[in-house]
């Protein structure tokens, strides 16, 4: 039985029903890739400018962290300290360096993707940010071998990701508004090395922490971008005959 007079028993609860729900989405996904990027359609109703839609989606996120941090009162150890550093470096990334450098001139998403963002977002900001300051239990922990090894694939994660983005930006310079073939070492054995990079990061920001908030996150992020990942590789042998057919969606020689 749950004692819903345990604050800490209660976030557990909020934490596993969200990662339960992480389940329906992940199948939706699988047959309806999410309508923005080359998915967007106009059937969404209003639309928004693509690079105003990611900086006011990931925003919240940064700010409710934040808040989280500055308003309650906790101590961490060193790899506690450490997850905030990075989670806060990576959406200073994301809302922020992201949407100024890729090109999506006169590109759109509709609004309810914006908003549907948005909602996940405060969610999963406040999970994150309640989970590493007020429940963060025994500071959340020591460098053990799993936080170490968490380390290491959250930047080996950040790195790739952003590799795989700067190789978006540049290849899109070549491609007008439309797309080209990615080439190089990053996309030679999968098309999505963006996705794998995020899903690595966020794995191993969870073993860092150990903490079901940081689980749940690296759960959803995996739901979303499995199936987009499938689709973008499904879309591009659609559309380009001389599509290296070795490489795989996600992960090299598997998936
Ligand atoms: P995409 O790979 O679809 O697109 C990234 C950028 O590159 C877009 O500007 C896109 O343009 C452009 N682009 C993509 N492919 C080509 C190509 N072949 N030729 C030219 N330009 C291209 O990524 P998303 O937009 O889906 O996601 C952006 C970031 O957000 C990713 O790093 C992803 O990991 C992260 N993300 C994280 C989620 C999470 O749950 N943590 C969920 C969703 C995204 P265009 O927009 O015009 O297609």
């Amino acid at each position: 039985m749950i004692d819903f007079t345990d604050a800490s028993a209660v976030f557990r609860l909020v934490s596993v029903i969200w990662i339960l729900l992480s389940v329906p989405t992940f199948l939706y996904l699988l047959k309806h890739p999410a309508p923005y990027g080359r998915y967007a359609t106009k059937g969404w109703g209003a639309m928004i400018p693509d690079k105003l839609g990611w900086m006011v989606m990931e925003l919240p996120v940064l700010l409710i962290v934040i808040t989280h941090i500055v308003t309650n009162s906790f101590e961490l150890t060193l790899p506690g300290r450490v997850a905030i550093a990075f989670f806060i470096s990576h959406y200073i990334y994301r809302c922020l360096v992201y949407p100024l450098r890729i090109r999506t001139t006169g590109k759109q998403m509709p609004l309810t993707i914006a908003i549907a963002a948005i909602v996940f977002n405060l969610i999963n900001g406040n999970l994150i940010g309640l989970g590493l300051t007020r429940f963060a239990e025994h500071g959340l922990g020591q460098f053990n071998v799993l936080a170490v090894t968490g380390v290491v694939l959250f930047i080996t994660g950040l790195l790739m990701h952003i590799a795989a983005d700067n190789h978006l930006v540049a290849l899109r310079k070549l491609s007008g508004n439309g797309y080209e073939i990615p080439y190089g070492k990053i996309f030679s054995k999968i098309s999505c090395p963006n996705y794998l990079g995020e899903i690595i990061e966020w794995v191993g920001f969870a073993m860092i922490t150990n903490h079901i908030a940081a689980w749940s996150f690296a759960i959803w992020t995996a739901a979303n971008l499995i199936p987009r990942a499938l689709h973008h590789h499904r879309w591009y042998l659609t559309h380009f005959k001389d599509y290296p057919p070795e490489r795989k969606a996600l992960v090299p020689y598997l998936l």
